[in-house]
């Protein structure tokens, strides 16, 4: 008989497997699949969603940790085995403290909710989904329920996407942000706005996907290992190390979108692709939490891909692929245009300085509404209101107001939101890190080299997959907990530059 810990990475290998092959139906489905196949791939992914729970949930699984854990542990502490039945640990205990008729359930529920939201969104009819989501908050708070001892009913749901972050911790973080960012967005927004119109000029989508492309093969994309599609809706998904998949949505007239989803979704992708192939298949496979993950993706999009250094070496490229439309556009005020700050109703479209703000509405009204002081049928009027306040813009419709995010029309009330605005936080404060290690890395950005960054982040960051917690990981990386001043200076000095603060 085999020894418990290789038991245990075959026995994972197959929920691995089982989890990747959904993963990659989904994809299909997003990408390429015709209508006509909705209700088969629905059942496809049923059964082996099925198949992976049942597998996780075996007892013998559960057995074999008990027998890892006994006596302070079968592995060496702090080897990657010790760190992989730790995370079995994690994942075992999640999933066999929800019972399976509740699992079905909240899975038929949002599936109902999310057809029903996809009419309801464009009809700008509230109404039509406030029972459904009334029954999603219930469903949030029993499923915080099998997991007692929180001090908050988000904090089991916030913990399952970014692990060790508590409600209490994110209100600390997020007031400390929210203080500093509505005074400077007010300070910037009372300044004439630089003109962006030369990003609405038609820009053929095949140049936009080829010009694209060569960034991110610059950034270190691996397009042997890796593809780029479209889908309405850009994301990321990853396979194995070895076949990491990104999608774009492009425009006609609208440059950005589809520039920066590609250098946002990339950002995804390397860090997936950066992981240590050993982990494959286990549990030490693919990003930490929803925070860190979102750090990379923000990093290469926003602190790299929105700089002056990077589009100093950039731009004159872009205007050879589009000479008529960006010739006569200096470098300056294609550079303003995209790092324009304003007041704006939809958080995707957000500039970088007001996004956060958008994430914080959303996360406080999640915890009211978990809290029970806020009922989901004065949602709207309390989604206005805190838009009033924090933006000093009103949305006149439900549409571009509380119905614009998917979130909570397809999944838990709780737990969706807060990792945007760490993935922020964290991008600049990996970025400092990894200029401090490496102090060229600024001008080899300048130069169009992106070795120097991406090595420092696939040693520090990609390569320990889930190893060690998102906590260690930023201490170990950074030499500091989590922390908002590098993120800060970022912004103020770059938005200093361009406008008047
Ligand atoms: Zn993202």
């Amino acid at each position: 008989m085999a020894d418990p810990l290789t038991e245990l990475k075959t026995r994972w290998q197959t929920i691995s497997d089982l989890r990747h092959a959904a993963a990659v139906l989904h994809w299909d489905q997003s990408t390429y699949m015709p209508p006509g196949g909705a209700a088969a791939r629905g059942q496809q992914l049923g059964t082996l969603t099925r198949l992976a729970h049942e597998h996780l949930v075996d007892p013998r699984l559960g057995g074999l940790l008990d027998q890892l854990e006994r006596n302070g542990g079968a592995c060496l502490p702090g080897s990657a085995d010790a760190a992989l039945v730790r995370a079995a640990r994690r994942e075992f205990d999640r999933a066999v403290k929800v019972p399976a008729r509740f699992v079905a359930a909240l899975s038929a529920h949002t599936s109902a909710l999310y057809d029903t939201w996809t009419r309801a969104r464009p009809a700008d009819d509230f109404g039509a989904v406030r029972a459904g989501l009334e029954r999603s908050l219930d469903l949030s708070r029993e499923l915080a329920g099998y997991f007692p001892g929180y001090d908050h009913p988000a904090d089991p749901l916030i913990d399952y996407a970014d692990h060790g972050m508590t409600t209490a911790a994110l209100r600390t973080l997020f007031g400390a942000l929210r203080a500093q960012l509505v005074p400077l967005v007010e300070t910037i927004t009372s300044q004439p706005p630089p003109d962006d119109a030369c990003l609405r000029q038609e820009f053929p989508v095949d140049q936009q996907r080829v010009f694209g492309q060569a960034l991110i093969r610059k950034f270190g994309f691996d397009f042997q290992h890796g593809r780029q599609d479209e889908s309405p809706h850009p994301f990321m998904t990853s396979f194995a190390t070895g076949d990491v998949r990104i999608t774009t949505r492009f425009q006609l007239h609208e440059l950005g979108d589809g520039l920066f989803s590609t250098l946002h979704e990339a950002g995804h992708a390397l860090y997936e692709r950066g992981v240590n192939p050993a982990y494959d298949r286990s549990p030490l496979a693919g990003g930490v939490s929803a925070g860190v993950h979102e750090s990379q993706s923000r990093l290469w999009e926003n602190v790299v891909g929105r700089s002056r250094a990077f589009w100093e070496q950039a731009y004159p490229e872009l205007q050879t692929v589009f000479p008529d439309q960006l010739g006569p556009v200096t470098l300056e005020t294609f550079y303003r245009a995209i790092n324009r700050v304003e007041r704006s109703l939809i958080r995707t479209e957000a500039d970088e300085l007001t996004y956060n703000l958008h994430v914080m509405i959303r996360f406080d009204l999640e915890l009211a509404m978990l809290e029970g002081t806020l009922a989901v049928g004065d949602l709207p009027h309390a989604w206005r209101e805190r838009y009033r306040t924090d933006l000093g813009i009103v949305p006149g419709n439900d549409r571009d107001g509380v119905l614009q995010d998917v979130h909570w029309f397809s999944g838990t009330i709780g737990g969706g939101f807060q990792g945007y605005t760490l993935g922020n936080i964290l991008g600049s404060q990996f970025f400092q890190a990894a200029c401090a290690a490496h102090p060229a890395i600024p001008a080899a950005i300048a130069g169009g080299r992106f070795e120097p960054l991406h090595g420092w982040l696939a040693d520090n960051v990609y390569t320990h997959g889930c190893r060690y917690t998102p906590t260690e990981l930023v201490e170990q990386a950074t030499g500091h907990p989590l922390d908002i001043a590098p993120y800060l200076g970022y912004l103020e000095t770059k938005f200093g530059e361009l406008y008047t603060l």
